[in-house]
């Protein structure tokens, strides 16, 4: 997600660096390619228009230009508009003072309804809420359908109608709404009709729907892939509807980012959410600055964090903070923590939000990373001693060549192990002032020392 922006801008604040001293004229320079990369990247013309505006304000201050590293500066500056035009804080979900909250998903056919309320719906569950699935799309009787394959997998109840009332979207609507009270159940997920276009019929419908339900958020999904025509049907639902925030989806594919800088700085709306995958917790809050941290090649350490929180053991997690401060992260906790590492998903997507690797990303992809690999580290360490697990330094030559025939393996692959893994402590290493100890302070972002942005 966003390669070509985050290539594109890398490739201009590279040039940048390669500057000595920043004058008016390479600064206007390199301003004309932000524009350039901006545009390509299918970001709204008005919305670079703004962007470029206020770093040119910012940028061209005296300030900047006396500065012992202007080029760092403007990227800063860049930074910060960006975070601006996406909003500064992260959009929260607003939900209703009375419980059921009603959550209504719209969009066009195609862009991920029903596949968000799902997903939506498992988020929510996580986070301890009782939502309750309604389909209201009576148009296309797969739509429900799907939706109540989607909730099964994922363990939501999904209200399915009565007969009577399967041609009546308000009266489905209605209905769920009263057993959602009734079953106690604090959320209400509508997922709505949707056409290959904005037509009239549809958008009475929608309203009806607003008027009847009352939503805490009326959510616009909106598929990255589609570049500025996701943002123009935003707009115009946004005219017709009212949205309250954007489900940004396919964030995974090729979609050229500028899709999530457009839809804010013209719909007003924020967003909310992004849909990274088809399966069902392929889905993140979005959060302004890591996606401009992701965009300018930063990487996304925070989210890269929040999955990794969510899906290790906090008590390990603790462990392993221990025995990094202590150094005492042998080779059986690296054998450990890469079968942790299998559990949070493609090990691509992990890497692409890590800092330093973000600009690699190309490379990696292109490397493919081999799920054999993964198998091939775990037989080399299971062919250690327990003594050599714990000291690595004690593996010499033949000690390397005995591992080797015991894992089937040669002695090129046992000492790529060893360099991975020494490698990897002295990554943990840097990482544990973050997540494993939060109580060490604030937590440092290793790339960020080449863009000298704190
Ligand atoms: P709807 O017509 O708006 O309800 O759209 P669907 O939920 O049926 O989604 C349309 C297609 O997009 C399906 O094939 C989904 O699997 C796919 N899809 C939805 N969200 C994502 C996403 O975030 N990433 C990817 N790769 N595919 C998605």
């Amino acid at each position: 997600m966003f390669e070509n922006l985050s290539e594109k801008l890398q490739r201009v604040f590279k040039n940048l660096r390669g500057e000595g001293k920043l004058t008016a004229e390479n600064m206007e320079a390199a301003l004309k390619e932000i524009r350039v990369a901006l545009l390509e990247a299918d970001v709204h013309f008005r919305a670079v228009k703004q962007l470029i505006e206020a770093v040119k304000e910012k940028a061209m201050g005296q300030e900047v230009l006396d500065s012992l590293s202007p080029a760092q500066q403007v990227v800063k500056i860049v930074r910060d508009e960006m975070i601006k035009t996406l909003g500064t804080h992260q959009a929260k979900l607003r939900l209703a003072n009375e419980p059921p909250s009603v959550l209504m998903i719209v969009g066009l056919q195609g862009s991920g309804k029903t596949t968000s309320a799902g997903k939506l719906a498992k988020f929510l569950a996580k986070q301890g809420h009782r939502p309750l699935l309604v389909s209201v799309d009576v148009y296309r009787p797969a739509a429900r359908q799907q939706l109540s394959i989607v909730a099964k997998g994922i363990g939501v109840p999904v209200y399915e109608g009565t007969p009577e009332a399967a041609n009546l979207p308000l009266e489905l609507a209605r209905a769920a709404k009263v057993e959602a009270t009734q079953g106690n159940r604090d959320i209400l997920l509508v997922d709505t009709a949707g056409r290959l276009h904005i037509d009239d019929e549809l958008m009475v419908e929608l309203q009806q729907l607003k008027e009847l339900l009352g939503p805490a958020e009326i959510l616009f999904v909106a598929d990255a892939m589609t570049g500025q025509d996701a943002v123009r049907s935003a707009d115009e639902f946004h005219k017709r509807l009212g949205i309250t925030g954007v489900i940004l989806t396919k964030m995974d594919g090729d979609a050229r980012g500028g899709a999530a800088l457009s839809i804010r700085a013209v719909t007003g709306q924020p967003l909310k959410f992004i849909g990274t995958g088809e399966k069902s917790d392929a889905f993140e809050s979005f959060h302004p600055d890591r996606a401009v941290s992701r965009i300018l090649g930063m990487g996304d350490v925070m989210s890269l964090i929040e999955k990794v929180e969510q899906n290790i053991d906090q008590k390990d997690a603790e462990e392993m903070q221990r025995k990094l401060i202590e150094n005492d992260f042998s080779l059986e906790d690296f054998r450990d923590q890469l079968k942790q590492l299998r559990k949070l998903g493609p090990l691509e997507s992990l890497l692409g939000m890590m800092p330093q690797i973000g600009p690699m990303a190309k490379e990696l992809k292109n490397a493919k990373i081999d799920e054999k690999e993964f198998t091939r580290i775990v037989a080399i360490i299971d062919s250690m001693t327990h003594r050599e697990r714990d000291n690595h330094m004690i593996i010499n030559g033949s000690r390397r060549r005995r591992i080797a025939m015991g894992s089937g393996t040669t002695v090129q692959e046992v000492n790529q192990l060893l360099r991975q893994y020494t490698d990897a402590r002295k990554m943990m290493k840097k990482l544990s002032g973050g997540f494993l100890g939060k109580k060490m302070g604030k937590f440092k972002f290793p790339g960020f020392g080449d863009f000298g942005i704190r």
